[in-house]
């Protein structure tokens, strides 16, 4: 049998770091990363043949669980009619329709590959549209890897304390303006001097990759009013909150509360779209969408960009996810995030949480955080200790404090109790 250790050392000496993304490299929390061999419904098994209850879930994406039967029994069809054309197919029209009639902000969509493609072509296709060339985003909140988006960043960087990237010109960097989340004074200001320049503000639609920190009530809103009253787009990046938090996303569960009647103009999915198979995509009003090419000047292409095999995995999990599914997860949510803040609190560690949705994470301060300086103020030591206390245990938790758990429909009573019953150790580890 195969250790874990081993497969990260052979791995080293084959691929920089032994990881193709750093988070799973375990840079944060120590100790040997797990090598995965195969994953079912709410588990997932590595190299040892050790089983974990999974509330990462592929960060996201197996919001069914894993290995769907509907899907992935969606995916083999697919996969026996042909693996790629690099044509069209009627399968492409199937999803675009499936997430213009869950996201009423989107008249038209593009599938691509990765979020990172999707939020890079929305930004180009905001200043191919608005001939403007500076781009508003917030510290924290992460929007992939592409150049101009990987100042102050969530997720990764976050993770490894990163500012930027080195690699990123010094040209491209200066493009992005990066602002406090959550400040609406410094909107004004930036706009108050850079307005006639600026293309867009991205927001993610709900910020997750800082942990999870909410939008303060009419944030949002008063994004699209201010960069609509200045000639500039608002793109709401929902890769990690689309259909996830509810059947429209952020957007539908801001509307389904009330809503603040703004409607962002590009929309950007990843993840659940894809339902664990590479797949993306942006959308949004029609006239800026149709600056794409082959219509528009603003180009945009790919040899895998609506991979047929893909685009049955994404229809079957958006076609399977249905009322049930959000109750479902909705309440694992909140069970499991209730449980955790219980065992910490009866072990007197000073701790929030923060909830988007079924989305949710921890941070080990006593007050809820608003923006970056926030989140990276916390005692965040505490968390190796707790995280290595749940895998020990047989929970696999993010590997970083910097990261929501993700639940999924799959976790049935069984799970649950896995995870429950490791908690009150767990948070003995992080008090010590
Ligand atoms: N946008 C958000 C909000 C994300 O959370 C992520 C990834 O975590 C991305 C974009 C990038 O997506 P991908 O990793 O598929 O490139």
């Amino acid at each position: 049998m195969t250790t874990n250790q081993e497969a990260f050392d052979r791995a080293r000496s084959a691929i920089p770091g032994g990881v193709n993304s750093p988070v799973r490299a375990f840079g944060s929390v120590g100790g040997t990363p797990r090598f995965f061999v195969s994953a079912a419904g709410a588990h997932i098994t590595d190299v040892e043949g050790r089983s974990y209850v999974d509330l990462v879930n592929s960060w996201g994406p197996a919001i069914l669980g894993h290995a769907h039967p509907s899907v992935v029994q969606a995916v083999q069809d697919a996969a026996a009619r042909g693996l790629s054309f690099g044509a069209s197919t009627p399968g492409e029209t199937e999803l675009a329709e499936l997430i213009l009639a869950r996201v009423p902000a989107v008249r038209k969509v593009r599938l691509v590959s990765t979020g990172t493609e999707a939020t890079m072509t929305a930004i180009r296709l905001a200043r191919g549209f608005t001939g403007r060339d500076l781009l508003v985003k917030f510290a924290g909140h992460y929007h992939g890897h592409s150049d101009g988006l990987l100042a102050e960043a969530g997720s990764g960087l976050a993770t490894m304390a990163m500012p930027g990237s080195a690699g990123v010109t010094a040209a491209t960097a200066a493009q992005t303006l990066v602002i406090p989340y959550n400040d609406r004074d410094a909107i004004t200001a930036v706009f108050a001097e850079f307005g006639d320049r600026i293309a867009a503000i991205i927001t993610e639609a709900a910020a997750a990759n800082m942990g999870v920190v909410t939008p303060l009530p009419g944030f949002n809103a008063f994004l699209a009013e201010t960069a609509h009253a200045n000639g500039a787009l608002l793109i709401v990046d929902e890769v990690l909150t689309g259909f996830r938090v509810a059947t429209g996303g952020w957007l539908g569960l801001e509307s389904l509360a009330g809503g603040d009647g703004y409607t962002p103009d590009l929309v950007t999915f990843g993840k659940v779209v894809g339902g664990g198979m590479p797949l993306a995509a942006l959308g949004g009003r029609a006239d800026i969408m149709d600056y794409l090419a082959p219509l528009g000047p603003v180009y945009q292409a790919g040899t895998l960009s609506g991979n047929p095999v893909a685009v049955a995995a994404g229809i079957a999990t958006l076609t399977a996810a249905d009322a049930s599914v959000y109750e479902r997860l909705n309440s694992a949510a909140e069970l499991i995030s209730d449980a955790t803040s219980a065992a910490l609190t009866a072990e007197g560690v000073a701790h929030t949480v923060q909830r988007a949705g079924n989305l949710f994470s921890f941070a080990f301060r006593s007050t809820v955080p608003e923006n970056y300086v926030d989140v990276k103020a916390q005692e965040a030591f505490r968390y190796p200790a707790f995280f290595h206390s749940m895998l020990d245990s047989g929970v696999s938790l993010p590997p970083s404090v910097y990261e929501a758990w993700f639940v999924s429909a799959a976790l049935d009573d069984s799970a649950t109790d896995r995870i429950l019953s490791a908690l009150p150790g767990a948070a003995r580890a992080a008090a010590a």
